[in-house]
């Protein structure tokens, strides 16, 4: 069966020519899809024939709530979503007063193993399709009745570990018959899969790419981030420089505040050190203290930040939303596999 919704327009039309259809089915069917439209049988200016035959050869993904969490504190909606396999992932909604954000997901779990980190704890399951990423967009746009102006590949999976489908959900939900979204209103955050960063500088994207960083020291990264055994910190900024160098963007470099860890003022310097020569923008992050996890949340963060702003570096805390809604991601995830009794239920067929 064929995910069609996972499909680019070029491959729609091509796959139109095969069936003997007019190229412009591509169209019509691209923007059904995009308009969220879960039944072949619902396109009505397709041929009752066409129709009979998408429905013989191709299947519509469409997750459906397994959770919703409204956060009585500011709105922010968490969606746990049942993909067709079974699989949850999670949404997060998020309003702003210049938009609504989405937080997507792009791998169920991930295989990273940050030690802070909810998502990575029961490892990676599978990459999420170019259209289970769009339909995160959608049905949450669909299901809250908003617009979505803004989004981030923040929430469970490493997305440069899910390359080319993270690249074409950017294809699918830039184009102009489908959501528009512009990639000047997409972050991308990687914990820092170096070839990944190299290859998405060479396509140079308007979209931001975010780092999450985390520790400017090898010693410390190492501990707290696996990833930097294999591609450690100064590798790192040295893509960093390059990604600025080739797409002119400035980065911006997560850094969730661990006590006694990563909140050091010699860690502050070494970040505006590494950080010279780009317009690097921090983003302190009070830690979301995750039960399984042995970190606290640091005391000096307002500290730390006084410490960059010296060396002319600009930081900023996250302003923290759904504190009341395990809103931060992996957490709902989680909490469903074990109130289910494991993982296996959840997580389905492996
Ligand atoms: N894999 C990507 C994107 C997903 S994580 C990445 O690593 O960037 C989104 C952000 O949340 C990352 O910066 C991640 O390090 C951070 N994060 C994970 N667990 C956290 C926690 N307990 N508290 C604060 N931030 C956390």
């Amino acid at each position: 069966m064929i995910d069609l919704k996972s499909m680019n327009r070029e491959e729609l039309a091509a796959y139109f020519l095969e069936l003997g259809e007019p190229a412009f089915r591509a169209k019509q069917v691209f923007s059904w899809l995009h308009r969220g439209a879960t039944s072949f049988d619902d396109m009505s200016n397709l041929s009752k024939d066409l129709r009979r035959k998408l429905n013989e050869n191709c299947y519509i993904t469409a997750p459906t709530i397994a959770r919703k969490q409204v956060s009585a504190l500011d709105g922010t909606v968490k969606y746990l979503w049942q993909l067709r396999d079974g699989n949850c992932i999670e949404t997060v909604l998020m309003r702003y007063h210049h938009g609504n954000t989405v937080c997507i997901s792009s791998q169920v779990g991930c295989r990273m193993g940050c030690a802070f980190c909810a998502s990575t704890i029961a490892g990676k399951v599978r990459d999420l399709t170019p259209s289970e990423m769009l339909d995160q967009v959608l049905f949450t746009s669909l299901d809250a009745s908003e617009q979505i102006s803004n989004i981030v590949l923040m929430g469970i999976g490493e997305p440069l570990d899910n390359f080319d489908n993270v690249l074409k959900f950017l294809e699918l939900v830039n184009h102009p018959d489908g959501l528009n979204i512009g990639m000047r209103h997409i972050s991308l955050s990687t914990c820092g899969v170096i070839p990944g960063i190299h290859r998405l500088a060479e396509l140079r994207l308007q979209l931001t790419l975010s780092v999450s960083l985390h520790a400017p020291d090898s010693e410390t990264r190492s501990r707290i981030m696996p990833v930097n055994r294999a591609y450690d910190v100064e590798q790192l900024f040295d893509a960093c420089h390059r990604y600025f160098a080739a797409t002119g963007r400035r980065i911006s470099f997560e850094y969730a505040m661990i006590d006694g860890v990563n909140d050091h003022d010699w860690q502050a310097d070494l970040i505006a050190k590494r950080i010279r020569g780009m317009p690097g923008h921090v983003n302190l992050i009070p830690l979301n203290d995750v039960v399984e996890s042995p970190f606290k949340p640091s005391k000096r963060i307002a500290a730390f930040q006084k410490r960059l702003e010296s060396h002319g570096i600009t930081a900023t805390v996250r302003r923290s939303l759904g504190g009341d809604i395990d809103a931060s991601c992996g957490q709902l995830r989680r909490k469903a596999m074990e109130e289910k009794g494991g993982a296996h239920e959840i997580l389905g067929n492996h």
